[in-house]
């Protein structure tokens, strides 16, 4: 820990806060998404705070920039008051498992996660007229009657089931993101994920991608829930930030949540053949019972997007499955059989910390 979090700098100064672009807050700053945010955001010339309970964070997601001096990580968990008034100019909500059995495991404290932690944020936001952004999911829409899914359907979604904790935590959440922009005038980005993979995903997490090339490179089974005829789309983590960086800075602030998410849809069973073959793994594809209120398909319509964000994913799913398999390749100690097609396909080098 000693490693990445270093002394807090607080304290507004005058317009724009901390050097260059500005401070921003990074709510869930050391998962899978909320690292290549922090990391992009100092890029372009931020100071970054990043909040995380490390509850499914890991600071080895955080190697590559806990040595910057304009970046911070603090220990917290967004459910508890926060642990300073941050004078922050823009303000990144991220923190919450996302992974379904992360999320199940304690329901409760997911749900307080979406809820408590959004109100300390939009408050913090309110205090300091600060810009912010919450991480919404595609789970809104439940189980889909609408295909593709545009923003404006309301979704088929049981309030009551094991997905609820996050699907309605989420709801929650982007009622009191409009509500405090109604009331208090702040200025509130709302984007809806679809799923989305790449390097620092954990090789436990419980999502489909990492489990299925995890599996391959163990030479494990890949473990296809239900039929695998349910549908997902799978956006590459670059091009998400992109969209995170677009809606964010987007002039006028869309009065409605925005889908950011890749609308090429592939079944599950076709996801667990290509990374067989990309992987030439000697693994079996097998099957196992579907979680109760699994979605059965699921695209985003992202008209929106394309037309007032001038956003669309550039990154293929080969491409972006070359990428995440050298990750998990090099994490998982090189475990990768040997006459791999991928590794000839595949140069991408992949640091990884320990
Ligand atoms: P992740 O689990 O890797 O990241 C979540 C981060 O939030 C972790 O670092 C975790 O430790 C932290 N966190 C969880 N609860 C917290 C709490 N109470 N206080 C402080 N920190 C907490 O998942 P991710 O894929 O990076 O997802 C990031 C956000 O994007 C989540 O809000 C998720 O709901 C949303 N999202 C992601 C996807 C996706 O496909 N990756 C899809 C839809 C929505
Ligand atoms: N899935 C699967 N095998 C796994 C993990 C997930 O078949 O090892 C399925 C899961 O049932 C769902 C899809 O893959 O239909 C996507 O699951 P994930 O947990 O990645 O995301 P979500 O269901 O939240 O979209």
């Amino acid at each position: 820990m000693n490693r990445v979090i270093k002394v807090l700098k607080l304290g507004a100064s005058s317009g724009r806060r901390g050097a260059g672009r500005g401070r921003a807050l990074v709510a869930g700053g050391a998962g899978f998404l909320g690292s290549h945010l922090c990391e992009r955001l100092l890029g372009d010339g931020y100071e970054v705070i990043a909040l995380d309970n490390f509850h499914t964070g890991k600071r080895y997601n955080l190697t590559g920039i806990a040595g910057d001096a304009s970046f911070t990580c603090i220990k917290h968990d967004v459910v508890d008051a926060l642990p300073g008034d941050f004078a922050v100019d823009e303000i990144y909500n991220l923190a919450c498992p996302a992974s379904p059995p992360h999320y199940q495991a304690d329901p409760i404290h997911t749900f307080k996660t979406s809820v408590l932690g959004s109100i300390n944020l939009l408050d913090l936001a309110r205090r300091h007229g600060a810009k912010i952004f919450q991480a919404s999911t595609s789970e809104v829409y439940g189980d889909p009657l609408v295909h593709p899914q545009p923003e404006g359907y309301f979704g088929n979604v049981n309030t009551h089931g094991p997905r609820s904790c996050y699907d309605e935590g989420k709801r929650s959440a982007e009622t009191l993101f409009f509500d405090y922009s109604r009331t208090y005038g702040i200025d509130v980005r709302v984007a809806r994920i679809f799923n989305t993979y790449g390097p620092r995903m954990q090789p436990d997490d419980g999502r489909v991608v990492s489990n299925f090339i995890v599996q391959a490179l163990r030479g494990e089974d890949i473990t296809v829930y239900g039929s695998g005829t349910q549908t997902r789309s799978f956006c590459f983590v670059e091009d998400l930030i992109e969209g995170f960086m677009r809606l964010m800075n987007a002039p006028v602030a869309p009065q409605h949540p925005v889908n950011l998410g890749n609308p090429v849809e592939f079944t599950i069973m076709e996801l667990a053949e290509l990374v067989v073959d990309y992987t030439n793994s000697r693994s079996r594809i097998v099957h196992r019972p579907l979680p109760v209120d699994d979605p059965r398909q699921r695209k985003p319509d992202i008209s929106f997007a394309r037309q007032h964000l001038g956003w669309e994913p550039k990154v293929a799913l080969s491409e972006g499955l070359a990428h995440t398999t050298a990750y998990f390749d090099a994490l998982l100690g090189g475990r990768r059989s040997v006459g791999s097609r991928s590794a000839a396909r595949s140069s991408v080098h992949v640091a990884v910390g320990s």
